[in-house]
């Protein structure tokens, strides 16, 4: 029987998210996603359309099928922590269960258990501004919603996990090595989120059986990144530097993910892998 996979962080067919839940369809898993509430509209309403269709299309032929969408907003764990002014905005008002508990409750409603949980979402809205132009209220912002969110997401998600099950977070290499532009402290967050994927392996593997591992992915122009507003460059930097000198494509980081829920990875857990073009192991530019 196929694994059932629920990633979060999918909100288009131009980042990793996506690319990673082809690569988990194609190989027999079933999907189901969860939305940041604010762009849950425009990607149903996308998706039943057929904007995605070219986008669906599996290897052999078939188009990848959502089974569900569920709309989440992974900086709120539960409902008493929702601010009014949240709770009262018509975008969010529209839905309804989008906290990380919730959506956890739902899913376990829906479908039993999930083997696969992918976390592929981050934000960090002083991204632009260097670190110490960052306000103490940006930074936690960014900690918030791209390394708390995903303890949160395991946590909540982890009681209804599959023992022999897989958990998989994106980072960068802006954790461990200066990248100017990654800003407003993301390069902080992303170092949050590589220890505590350790510290997870741990918890969760002693607990639960459950291995957690994270891709340290390579440039890619998704929505995302086209906000940092440096994407250019560094894909430009890579193809000029990398051992490997060719574009990244997101199906590549999506096979990684494939491989790393499947048990050929059976072994693996706590691991940051890259999926880069092996740009991280230059010391210089050339
Ligand atoms: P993306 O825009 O496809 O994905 C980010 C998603 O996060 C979006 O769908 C957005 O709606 C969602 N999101 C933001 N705040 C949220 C919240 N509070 N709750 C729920 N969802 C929320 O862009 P991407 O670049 O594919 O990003 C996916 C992951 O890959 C991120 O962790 C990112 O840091 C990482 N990554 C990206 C690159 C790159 O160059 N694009 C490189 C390395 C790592």
């Amino acid at each position: 029987k196929g694994k059932r996979a629920f990633i979060a962080g999918v909100a288009d067919d131009n980042g990793y998210g996506w690319a990673i839940a082809k690569s988990l369809a194609a190989a027999g898993a079933e999907i189901l996603v969860g939305t940041w509430v604010p762009a849950l509209n425009i990607f149903e309403t996308s998706l039943r359309r057929g904007k995605f269709d070219e986008s669906r299309v599996l290897p052999g032929g078939s188009l990848m099928e959502i089974t569900k969408v569920y709309p989440l907003d992974a900086v709120y764990d539960n409902r008493e922590d929702v601010p009014e002014d949240v709770k009262a905005n018509k975008r969010y008002a529209g839905s309804s269960n989008w906290t990380v508990k919730e959506v956890a409750e739902s899913v376990k409603e829906d479908f039993g258990s999930i083997d696969v949980l992918v976390h592929s979402l981050a934000n960090g809205p002083e991204v632009t501004k260097p670190l110490l132009e960052t306000s103490r209220k940006g930074y936690l912002a960014a900690i918030s919603a791209s390394s708390y969110s995903y303890v949160s997401l395991l946590k909540h998600f982890l009681p209804i996990m599959k023992p022999g099950g897989s958990s998989i977070s994106l980072t960068y290499i802006a954790s461990e090595k200066i990248i100017p532009g990654y800003g407003g402290g993301m390069s902080s967050a992303k170092a949050a989120l590589e220890s505590d994927t350790r510290v997870l392996a741990f918890e969760a593997g002693r607990k639960h059986k459950v291995r957690v591992n994270t891709i340290s992915a390579g440039p890619l122009r998704s929505r995302a990144a086209k906000a940092i507003g440096f994407i250019d460059m560094m894909i430009d930097y890579s193809l000029a530097n990398a051992p490997l000198q060719k574009e990244l494509s997101a199906d590549e980081v999506g096979n990684t993910a494939a491989f790393l829920a499947s048990p050929l990875a059976s072994a693996i857990t706590g691991a940051v892998i890259y999926v880069d073009n092996g740009l991280n192991a230059m010391g210089v530019g050339v």
